[in-house]
């Protein structure tokens, strides 16, 4: 294709992209990646692409995509994959006024990559039908799943990141009257009962679908034990209410499942509450409640709350309720990552993690101090979708969707690591290298490194990593500057002359470019990488006007996340 043809081409999908109206710059960011080789001639490909772009922009948009249809189909099939990723429909969406979906974490724990699915799959079914998105803090546990304080506001820290907005919060220890109205509600209707038997004979009584003693009481009874739970009567373990199911159902656990229990809070005060309540509800009471109360339509969650809901749909038939719409996921599952509560605790308390964004975690705090991006999360989870199988991924593809979404934002800088001295003899005259940004960006500007020989001498700082292209008698070509030969390697230090000028010198003699840094011009920097480990280098000058939470490419090294910027600049490692 000659090179107009090829501007048409990205102006015309550019245009149909913007209502019709092309802009040059990104046409000529396209135009450059596909064609490298018109890098040497910006200034004339620049005044053509602004001929052909006005040009177009003449046509209507109903022309410009008739020219597309018949030139390029092809290109506007593969424009329609990349940006029309689309969950599979709701069931029975036509049914409600609103689709309203929650996300509902106990407070107990930061979020990792597989509380982003609920999350990103309720928030996105939500926009999509134009509907609500709640956030509800399931704190109802002050005991055994103990909520913190810190973690509601980490929480919504990692939504926000997520860019998934909630349209409104709640909090259920703010909500115990609610629990305890139904309660009262349903031991007044006889659909549940107020158990004092000890945990042991209720357990085998119900294994044998038998009812035990409490079970028949008539609700004046029920509600005398109620209230018996509310003033203290009864102590910690000592009463649960419990809902009326059929005895008969084949898993045991949903037989008469417990809805409310006595905890001592003045051993295991609420962070929130304290000790002001003493009978809490426990999940699927509380959840059931509030899904109901909220109008949630649509609870999409893991397949393991399966027996949660057919727990739930007896509480639903005694009130004379209708069950929310459910889609059930698989599990998610990142190989070398632990997504399991327990397992991360238990290494934070052994030291071998360092915190919760520790980056051997796929917590959301670790991804994002990674540089691993929100918008590579979603894809990934887009893609992975509300499918019931298990799926199992791998850093791998997390980090081929960050990839994708970085590296066209991502600038490019020099990091050398493990520096050796990098001597050059015979250099003719002074050279001041100009470093693109982005090669496919050059609107972005650059960085320009003058080099002055002194008494024909200049030095430089390389990676050990370039140790074996830097052996002795090898040629090769410091990016951007010009080409040497190695006369002499020793343990620190690589003695080399210089060899020509040109790049096209470069590829006649197969020399590899690598990067390199002038000698006391760079800082020092650290990456934590990947295993928790540190590189340790120096990075050229121009990192040092870098801010933290930027992400750059380390040139031949790796995408990274700026961290810290001082004397030093500490970095984490994203990926590849
Ligand atoms: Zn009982």
């Amino acid at each position: 294709m000659e090179t107009r043809e090829i501007i048409q081409k990205f102006a015309l999908l550019n245009a149909l992209r913007y209502g019709g109206k092309a802009q040059s710059k990104p046409v000529l960011g396209k135009l450059l990646s596909e064609c490298p080789h018109l890098r040497g001639r910006i200034k004339e490909v620049t005044s053509l692409i602004d001929e052909v772009v006005q040009e177009l922009n003449k046509l209507s948009l109903e022309k410009q995509r008739k020219l597309v249809e018949e030139k390029w189909p092809e290109a506007l099939v593969s424009e329609k994959v990349e940006e029309e990723r689309v969950l599979p429909p709701l069931p029975n969406v036509e049914k409600y006024k609103r689709v309203v979906t929650r996300f509902s974490p106990n407070p107990d724990f930061v979020l990792h990559l597989g509380s982003a699915r609920a999350i990103i799959l309720s928030h996105e079914y939500a926009r999509m039908y134009d509907g609500h998105f709640f956030l509800r803090f399931e704190d109802t546990d002050p005991k055994t799943k103990k909520p913190r304080l810190q973690f509601y506001d980490s929480i919504r820290e990692d939504l926000t990141w997520l860019g998934c907005k909630w349209d409104a919060e709640f909090i259920q220890s703010d909500r115990l009257e609610i629990y305890y109205e139904h309660a009262e509600r349903i031991l007044k209707d006889g659909r549940a009962y107020v158990c004092v038997c000890k945990r042991e004979d209720f357990q085998e009584k119900v294994r044998a679908k038998q009812p035990c003693p409490c079970r028949d009481l008539v609700p004046k009874e029920n509600l005398l034990r109620w209230k018996g739970m509310l003033d203290g009567t009864y102590g910690e373990g000592e009463a649960v209410v419990r809902i009326k199911t059929d005895l008969n159902h084949p898993n045991p656990a949903v037989r008469d499942w417990p809805a409310l229990r006595i905890i001592d809070t003045e051993k295991y005060p609420h962070p929130r509450v304290g000790s002001e309540y003493r009978v809490w509800p426990l999940y699927n009471f509380a959840c059931g409640v509030d899904d109901h109360l909220m109008g949630v339509t649509h609870v999409i969650r893991g397949k393991e709350h399966l027996t949660n809901q057919a727990r739930q749909e007896y509480m639903y038939q005694h009130f004379g309720w209708k069950y929310p719409e459910t889609i059930h996921y698989g599990r998610l599952k990142i190989t070398g990552a632990s997504l399991s509560k327990s397992v991360i605790l238990q290494g934070l308390r052994d030291g071998l993690f360092k915190h919760w964004d520790d980056p051997r975690l796929a917590t959301l705090a670790a991804l994002r101090r990674r540089g691993i991006t929100p918008e590579a999360v979603r894809r990934l989870i887009f893609d992975v979708g509300p499918k019931t199988a298990d799926v199992v991924l791998s850093w791998e593809n997390l980090y081929a969707y960050n990839r994708k979404v970085i590296d066209p934002a991502a600038n490019r800088y020099f990091f050398v690591r493990d520096p050796r001295k990098l001597t050059v003899k015979n250099v003719p005259h002074p050279f001041t290298a100009q470093v693109p940004l982005h090669p496919d960006y050059p609107e972005r500007g650059s960085r320009s490194y003058k080099i002055e020989p002194m008494n024909g001498e200049a030095s430089f700082l390389v990676s050990s990593d370039d140790r074996d292209l830097l052996k002795t008698g090898r040629k090769v070509r410091l990016m951007e500057l010009f080409n040497l030969q190695v006369e002499k390697v020793e343990k620190t230090s690589i003695q080399a002359f210089f060899h020509s000028e040109s790049y096209e010198e470069a590829k006649k003699l197969g020399a590899p470019l690598i990067h390199w840094i002038p000698m006391n011009r760079g800082i020092p920097c650290e990456v934590v990488m990947p295993d928790a480990s540190a590189a340790n280098g120096v990075a050229e000058e121009a990192c040092k006007t870098l801010s933290p939470n930027e992400i750059i490419q380390f040139e031949r090294f790796g995408f990274v996340r700026i961290d810290k910027v001082n004397k030093e600049l500490t970095v984490y490692f994203a990926c590849r």
